[in-house]
């Protein structure tokens, strides 16, 4: 796997900026870093399949990005600050073009939350691409899914549903125009929420990134805090183009259901609400209240007229009107 295969180590090598705490990184055979002391090191590994994840002929520059950001989303799910990423590379053949523009999406997103590539692996087979994220978190502010407590108040980041409407759209069966081109950028190139995390943690014990859709990303919480959930449709943030879709369907499975937003959901303790609701203040999309955790074991939604019902993953028409 020698010749142009060497070149995506060698293109790596020379593009990303090196971190004082990075003792060893590209061209040995294990990386050396620097951890410091009284700090947590968080760790998260995302895979992305052709196929399953993206198509065959995808832009690789949005690959490379969103290949990281997925990664880097993880990390604000858990308050840790980005440092360090590995790279496993499969491609079908060694096309330099393609591998090119994979490391310039890969690498804006890098600079951008200073992350250092420090290694990874490259293989020839079916296009797949494997990220693995090293970020740093206080002891004290690390923000599980295992934490929420009854009482607490839920949060949601951004707007709900664009990625998926995005997908539609991709697939035909959504044809408005006019926001499609930021609808696409939503689903193309998530903008992990690193900073919103990082101040969330100050405040917030319990936090997961929605990437499968609210209902079962917040069910998740559910499960492994052994709490519930009650969420009101009408609190749930939308952009004008998912409103519109969610009022003339009559369907909320775009907000609830669909996959691939990576907001943050998160949930506080009364107590801590005002300082929490200014922290977020300062960030540059909005946050949201939507709802309360509740004894439970599920996640429930209050529909605009009142009614109330369990959320079923596939089972989004439940909160139909
Ligand atoms: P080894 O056989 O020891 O695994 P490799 O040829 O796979 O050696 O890798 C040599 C060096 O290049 C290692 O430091 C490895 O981390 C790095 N490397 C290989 N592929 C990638 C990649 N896709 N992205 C970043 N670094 C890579
Ligand atoms: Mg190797």
């Amino acid at each position: 796997m020698a010749g142009e295969f060497d070149l995506i180590r060698d293109y790596f090598r020379d593009a990303t900026a090196q971190r004082d705490d990075v003792v060893l990184g590209i061209g040995d055979d294990c990386a050396l870093l620097e951890v410091p002391a009284g700090k947590q090191l968080a760790v998260s590994m995302d895979t992305l399949v052709v196929g399953r994840h993206f198509v065959a002929d995808v832009d690789p520059q949005s690959l490379g990005y969103k290949a990281l950001a997925v990664n880097l989303s993880d990390l604000a799910a858990m308050g840790a600050t980005p440092a360090w990423a590995t790279l496993s590379v499969t491609l079908p053949d060694a096309d330099a073009d393609w591998i090119k523009r994979f490391i310039a999406g890969f690498i804006e997103l890098a600079k951008k939350y200073q992350v250092t590539l420090v290694g990874g692996d490259t293989t020839r087979g079916p296009l797949s691409i494997t990220v693995q994220v090293h970020g740093l978190v206080e002891p004290t502010n690390s923000m599980r899914r295992n934490t929420a407590r009854v009482g607490e108040l839920i949060y949601v980041s951004g707007q709900l549903g664009d990625a998926g409407l995005a997908l539609l759209a991709q697939q035909g069966l959504y044809v408005k125009q006019g926001s499609l081109a930021s609808l696409k950028q939503r689903l193309d190139r998530p903008e992990p929420r690193v900073e919103l995390g990082l101040m969330a943690a100050m405040h917030s014990r319990c936090a997961i990134d929605l990437s499968d859709g609210l209902g079962s990303d917040l069910g998740h919480i559910c499960e492994e805090s052994d709490v519930g959930a009650l969420i009101y449709l009408d609190k749930l943030p939308m952009s004008d183009a998912v409103a519109e879709y969610v009022t003339e369907s009559g369907d909320w499975s775009l907000p609830l259901s669909a996959g691939d937003d990576y907001e943050l959901c998160m949930t506080v303790p009364a107590q801590h609400q005002a300082a929490f609701e200014a922290a977020m203040q300062q960030q540059d999309v909005p946050v949201t209240w939507i709802g309360m955790i509740e004894q439970g074991e599920q996640v429930r939604a209050m529909s605009p007229n009142g009614d109330v019902d369990a959320y079923v993953a596939r089972g989004y028409d439940h909160f139909a009107n």
